[in-house]
């Protein structure tokens, strides 16, 4: 704060009185004596700062006095910058974890992953958070180990305290017995050789004892995404979120960028099928140079096909670039969130009209590539049919189909018990798209976290998906 009103020459008596006002509070003995109280309980030193000012914001603010009431401002100002210092933001750290390191944090957004991710983060645990949320789709890729939604967190766990991140249980253990670790030791090494029995079966075709065969597909959202989807044995890429890597820059991607990736990513993928999505941001996934207006329910807003019609540059940018990198492996283009037929046209109509201007510039691409649709949003079930003149095939999106068709936010909590994909009306929906996929001929694939359930998938394929 001294430094700041060093550097701001010319303040005005007020300005300056409210300066020496921040310092003799932070100067304060019984401030200091509350953050330390809480220090020597194991807060770390960044909690109990950020718990002291929040007591004095809300006394503060519950003053009668107007002008008392609005210095709960001030204060939450100070509190802001102390912890600003003391996390290191204003400094350019990059935030290197110096040994194996748990994340512990009451939420974490796809974006934040991103940038922290690194080789010594290996696990996460958060307060918040949904099973289908995007974080923890990210952290599955990345292979890193989350739990979400744990209660009293922030009692139980403290800085530098061991812990055992289960993820397939969902248990956390802060400081366990050495029974625990023995036991999680025992359990890895079995975890590794069960995944080392299943090698073998690896590279065999995905069929079922009565011939019935499935194609296996994965999901990508990053380069690096690949390299798992070949060592887990995967035939195509059935989803490649685009967004990911939209995520992480500070614009949009130009379209030699995009093509370059895009090339990239098909090179990689060693002529296996990449369906290639346009960017779905909005929702859970926000760009941080795109200007969103302030949404009560983003899940409902301006997110995926609906923001990218708006911004009809960009994707007409977007589209040219998937053309144009189709030249290099089997592509195929999938539209986010689809809820009418007037969207598919004014989709298609888009890619004709890029496609001419290819023609025009004589630069090569797929002149055959394959357009579909997510089905995602229970409006287009109805009207499947009608839908499916205009593409020619079909991504079920399972975590926006269940999130939209029982009204249950993916990213929530307090409703995760209800995100159920065996809800009668989950089976019935999904058996519809099923059925009238396969009365038309158009390929059907199921996509989203729903897929990956054991039990699911024999009900999926079971219904003939
Ligand atoms: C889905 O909704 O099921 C899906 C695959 O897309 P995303 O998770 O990116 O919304
Ligand atoms: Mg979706």
């Amino acid at each position: 704060i001294r430094q700041v009103a060093e550097q701001a020459r010319g303040i005005s008596k007020q300005e300056k009185a409210i300066i020496e006002a921040h310092l003799m509070f932070l100067a304060d003995k019984s401030l200091k004596a509350k953050i330390s109280a809480k220090i020597n309980d194991r807060l770390s030193a960044e909690y109990a700062l950020k718990q002291v000012i929040f007591e004095y914001v809300d006394i503060f603010k519950a003053m009668d006095d107007p002008y008392l009431s609005e210095r709960s401002a001030d204060i939450m100002d100070m509190g802001r910058r102390v912890l600003g210092n003391l996390m290191g933001i204003n400094e350019d750290s990059d935030q290197a974890f110096t040994r194996d390191t748990i994340l512990v944090a009451s939420d974490l957004s796809p974006v934040d992953l991103l940038a922290i991710r690194q080789p010594n983060l290996k696990g996460i645990v958060l307060a918040k958070g949904g099973r289908t949320s995007h974080t923890v789709i990210m952290a599955k890729s990345l292979e890193i180990p989350i739990v979400i939604g744990v209660e009293g967190l922030f009692h139980n766990v403290r800085a530098n305290d061991y812990l055992i991140v289960d993820g397939v249980s969902g248990f956390v253990y802060p400081n366990p017995k050495s029974e625990i670790r023995e036991e999680y030791d025992r359990r890895r090494q079995e975890t590794n050789r069960a995944l080392k029995k299943m090698e073998g079966l690896r590279d065999l075709p995905a069929v079922t004892s009565d011939g019935f065969s499935v194609r296996l597909g994965a999901n990508i959202g990053l380069l690096s995404d690949i390299m798992l989807a070949q060592q887990y044995g995967a035939d195509h890429i059935g989803l490649y979120r685009t967004e990911f890597p939209f995520l992480l820059r500070k614009s949009f991607p130009t379209e030699e960028e995009q093509v370059d990736l895009y090339t990239r990513v098909l090179e990689k993928s060693r002529g296996m099928s990449v369906t290639i999505r346009t960017f779905d941001v909005g929702g859970d996934k926000f760009l941080s140079y795109l200007d969103y207006p302030k949404e009560d329910n983003p899940f409902l807003g301006w997110r995926s096909i609906r923001l990218s019609l708006d911004l009809e540059d960009v994707f007409r940018t977007q589209i040219r670039a998937i053309l144009r990198a189709s030249a290099y492996g089997k592509t195929k283009i999938l539209f986010p969130m689809i809820t009418s037929i007037d969207e598919i046209r004014r989709v298609v109509k888009l890619v004709n009209e890029e496609k001419e201007i290819l023609d025009k510039n004589a630069v090569k691409y797929d002149r055959d590539i394959a357009l579909g649709i997510m089905v995602e949003v229970p409006a287009a079930v109805p009207i499947l049919d009608r839908m499916l003149r205009y593409v020619d095939f079909v991504n079920v999106g399972t975590n926006d189909l269940m999130q939209y068709l029982l009204a249950v936010d993916r990213n929530n909590k307090k409703v995760a018990a209800r995100f159920d994909a065996l809800h009668p009306s989950v089976i019935a929906t999904v058996d519809q798209i099923v059925s009238v996929c396969n009365r038309f001929e158009k390929p059907l694939c199921i996509c989203g976290e729903a897929a990956a359930v054991k039990e699911n998938i024999f009900l999926f394929v079971g219904m003939g998906a």
